[in-house]
């Protein structure tokens, strides 16, 4: 279950086609008893159309894209009941409805549009064909439009404050408040969806694991603060080694990840060596004090080394581990490398 998607627009979409469903087929009933074929016909499609949405928006991963496949037919059709001049007057209530629903299932941008363009479409029937013809006075007018407008007005701003707090929720649930990198929660998120992705495109996704030198250390000769400081300079290095389209997580303690799309193993093996390298020439200090630090890295591949987080991650850890022991402050990338650095430790 990602946190991403609001979980309530599966569960309100499901209510509103059993609604719309089950009232369907009574309106077809009704409509039919009354004469009025076309839009029996129409209301008996619209509840074929939403029992079989059940189906599908019960299980799709395109939830809003079928939100909006149903309600804009269910919209539109709701207009062209509203025009029938057989249809019955009381049909307008439900035109209180299109605020709650476009915001509640397609969010604050498009709930604008939708609910503007359907409440004016039904403005311009209602008033064409009631007020024209004399049959409703300017105080009636006056209540329904007030009560429409605050009716969206609550819904948009229901919606707005929802979604403002959702996001912040979202980048402190998957978020390391350090140094502002991805957490390892994110790491499990992407790293197999992206891994399909790749598949699909015939490529490989490569992901490099650091880990700080003695950085004990640091704490222990500067300070924690200083410590905290080296942590957040590490994190800025990582970033300017990257693309924008790679990821970076702090995985606990003194342990980053990167995560490359579409990246093979020299891919993989080039980025690291270059983080290797900004962290080896970094120019840190504590005030006038320069603090020289460095990292060791173990470098993975999907397909060669396995097709999952945990086949990757293992892989890159054995190589992170094999770079530590040969003495630290290297890139380890393949089994040759991880046999020799173990034969012939460099310190
Ligand atoms: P090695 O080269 O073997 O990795 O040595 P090391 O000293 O880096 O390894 P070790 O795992 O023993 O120590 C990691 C240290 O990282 C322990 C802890 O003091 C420090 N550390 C972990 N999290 C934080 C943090 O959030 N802030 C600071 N300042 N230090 C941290
Ligand atoms: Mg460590
Ligand atoms: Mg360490």
């Amino acid at each position: 279950m990602s946190l991403r998607e609001p979980l309530h627009r599966r569960t309100l979409i499901k209510i509103l086609l059993l609604i719309t469903g089950v009232s369907g087929v009574i309106f077809f009933a009704l409509n039919m008893s009354r004469g009025l074929y076309v839009l029996g016909t129409v209301e008996l499609i619209v509840a074929a159309y939403s029992l079989l949405l059940y189906r599908v928006v019960s299980r799709t991963e395109h939830l809003d894209k079928w939100i909006l496949a149903y309600l804009i037919p269910f919209l539109t059709t709701m207009m062209f009941a509203l025009a029938q001049p057989g249809a019955s007057d009381t049909i307008f209530v439900w035109v209180f409805l299109i605020p709650q629903i476009s915001y509640l299932l397609t969010g604050v941008g498009r709930g604008f549009v939708i609910t503007a363009f359907y409440l004016f479409t039904a403005a311009c029937i209602f008033l064409y064909r009631f007020y024209s013809s004399g049959v409703i006075s300017p105080v009636s007018v006056a209540n329904i439009v007030i009560c429409a407008v605050a009716i969206w007005s609550f819904a948009h701003h229901y919606e707005h404050g929802r979604e403002r707090y959702s996001r912040k929720l979202l980048h402190f649930a998957e978020r390391d408040s350090l140094t502002g990198l991805l957490n390892r929660m994110r790491l499990a998120e992407l790293v197999e969806s992206e891994i399909r992705n790749a598949r699909a495109r015939q490529q490989s996704v490569a992901i490099v694991l650091l880990d700080l030198d003695y950085f004990k250390t640091v704490n222990d000769r500067y300070g924690h603060p200083a410590g905290d400081e080296a942590l957040i300079f590490t994190a800025e290095k990582l970033q300017s080694v990257v693309r924008r389209t790679d990821y970076i997580f702090r995985l606990g303690g003194e342990e980053f990840c990167i995560l490359l799309p579409g990246a093979d193993l020299n891919a993989g093996r080039e980025v690291a060596e270059s983080a290797r390298r900004a962290l080896e020439q970094g120019d840190f200090h504590i005030g006038e004090l320069d603090v020289p630090f460095t990292g060791s890295f173990g470098v993975a591949v999907s397909g060669r080394d396995g097709d999952s987080l945990i086949d990757l991650y293992h892989a890159a850890d054995q190589r992170l581990y094999a770079a530590k022991h040969a003495g630290r402050n290297r890139v380890v990338s393949d089994e040759m490398e991880l046999m020799f650095s173990v034969a012939e430790p460099a310190d």
